[in-house]
This record gives C-alpha cells, sequence and structure tokens, in this order.
C-alpha cells in the first residue's frame, strides 16, 4: 500500500489524468491561500486525498496572505492533515546580494515560526521544505515550540542534519529524483528505513516526466534494489511510517 506523502495534487490542471492507481493515498500539500482552498474540496470530494494548509516558502510574495491562510487553518483543522507546505525560502533568494538575502531569509523564519506555533497550537504534524542548512533552523524552531511530528520533504543536506532529523523521530520523504540524481541517490541510502515515507512533489517534473503519484512505486523499487530488501518490507515499512507521520491509519 503506498501513501504520496507530498503532492501539489490541485496544481495538475487536468486533474483527471492524475495516475494515482497504484497509490492508496496522496498528501496534497497546498501553495498559498488558493491552492489551499482547491485542496480542501478536493479532499472532501475524493476519500484518497488529504488536505495540508501553507504557503510555500519560496513563493514570498504570498507572504502577505498569512493572515488568511492563519484563519483558513484553524476553521479547517478538523479537515487537514497537516500544515504545509512551509518552510525556508533556498533557491528563491539564492541570485540576491547578501544584505537582501539575509533579509529575505529572515522574512521565511519569521513566517515559519508563526506556522510552527500554529502546528503545535492545533496539535498537527508539519511539513516543511528546509533545504540544506536552513534544517538546522527548521529543528530550532522545532525544539523550542516542542513540535512532535514533522516531515522534512525532499530533504537533502548534510549527515550532522540527516542525524538530529532521525533523533527526534521526524520524517524524511524520498522523491523521484533518487532515481535520476546519483548525489541524492548516495544521501537517501543514508537515511534509515524507519524515517523513509515518499513523494511525488508532482507535478514538479524529472529528466522531463511530469511528476505523479505512481512514481512512489518506482521509487520503492529503486531503494529495495539500492538497499537489497524486498519491495514489500520497503513498501510495509513506508506506510507504516506514513501512518505514524501523520498520525492515523490510511
Ligand atoms: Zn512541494
Amino acid at each position: 500500500m503506498f501513501v504520496d506523502v507530498h503532492c501539489h495534487i490541485d496544481q495538475y490542471g487536468d486533474y483527471e489524468m492524475v495516475n494515482m492507481k497504484n497509490v492508496k493515498v496522496v498528501v496534497g500539500a497546498a501553495m498559498d491561500y488558493h491552492s489551499g482552498e482547491k485542496l480542501l474540496s478536493m479532499a472532501q470530494e475524493n476519500k484518497s486525498i488529504y488536505a495540508c494548509l501553507g504557503i510555500h516558502p519560496e513563493y514570498r510574495e504570498h507572504y502577505r496572505q498569512m493572515d488568511m491562510v492563519k484563519r483558513q487553518i484553524y476553521e479547517n483543522r478538523e479537515n487537514i492533515i497537516a500544515v504545509g507546505e512551509v518552510g525556508l525560502a533556498h533557491y528563491s533568494i539564492d541570485e540576491l546580494d547578501e544584505t537582501c538575502k539575509r533579509k529575505a531569509y529572515e522574512e521565511s523564519l519569521y513566517i515559519l515560526e508563526e506556522f510552527v506555533r500554529i502546528a503545535k497550537d492545533i496539535k498537527k504534524p508539519i511539513v516543511l521544505h528546509a533545504i540544506e542548512d536552513s534544517a538546522y533552523d527548521a529543528i530550532r524552531l522545532l525544539d523550542q515550540y516542542g513540535v512532535e511530528s514533522a516531515l522534512f520533504h525532499w530533504f537533502e543536506g548534510d549527515e550532522k542534519a540527516l542525524g538530529m532529523i532521525v533523533e527526534r523521530g521526524y520524517y524524511v520523504s524520498v522523491s523521484p529524483d533518487v532515481m535520476y540524481n546519483r548525489r541524492y541517490d548516495d544521501f537517501v541510502n543514508m537515511i534509515p528505513i524507519g524515517n523513509i515515507v515518499f513523494e511525488s512533489d508532482g507535478p514538479w517534473e524529472y529528466e522531463g516526466r511530469r511528476g505523479m503519484p505512481d512514481m512512489i512505486v518506482e521509487i520503492a523499487k529503486h531503494l529495495s534494489i539500492r538497499r537489497g530488501i524486498s519491495l514489500e518490507e520497503i513498501e510495509k515499512a513506508a506506510y507504516e511510517n506514513s501512518c505514524s507521520l501523520f498520525g492515523v491509519i490510511f
């Protein structure tokens, strides 16, 4: 039984075309308020779809929706599975000069702290975009507020940060990039099986292939070969991890 723990399922223009044949559940992550509204109605219509609400940290122009999204989360707290996608700006501030970069990063940190506080308050897990070294700041906030369940989505960073994530019992989702990127594949190989879940991050494209929830079956096959364990074993572990991450039985 496969669970796609992170997919922007509201972003496919042609939702009927989404390939989720071999997947039991797709957890949809919001980009902003409107994406969240769409996810909420998709989750209401389709039992296989779950919704997370938040503001994607790389879309800084949406930070001004913070009050709206906060209200959206509280009003729908019974209908969502987690807070997300939230986190820290990384790719979108890469080209800025040092001063602007610092300022933009600090702003994303401020927004993240607000979301961490909300997740703690409504007792929901948090789905994080915290690339490379920004994971340290995210972990510090999770520690500070005592957040018990967190997903570091498509995380790639150093061994020390990974160790801190694992030590706290948080999870890391592996994306289809593991099949195309050797360096990422080597990093994924260090993640203990007890902390692994799968994501498509669809409709993000992988080497020209449109990301689809069904691709997580290929991720599982890839990991089973690389680790020399059976597909059933990795499938079962990732399924159980997905359930304990979100505190539900899918
Ligand atoms: Zn995402």
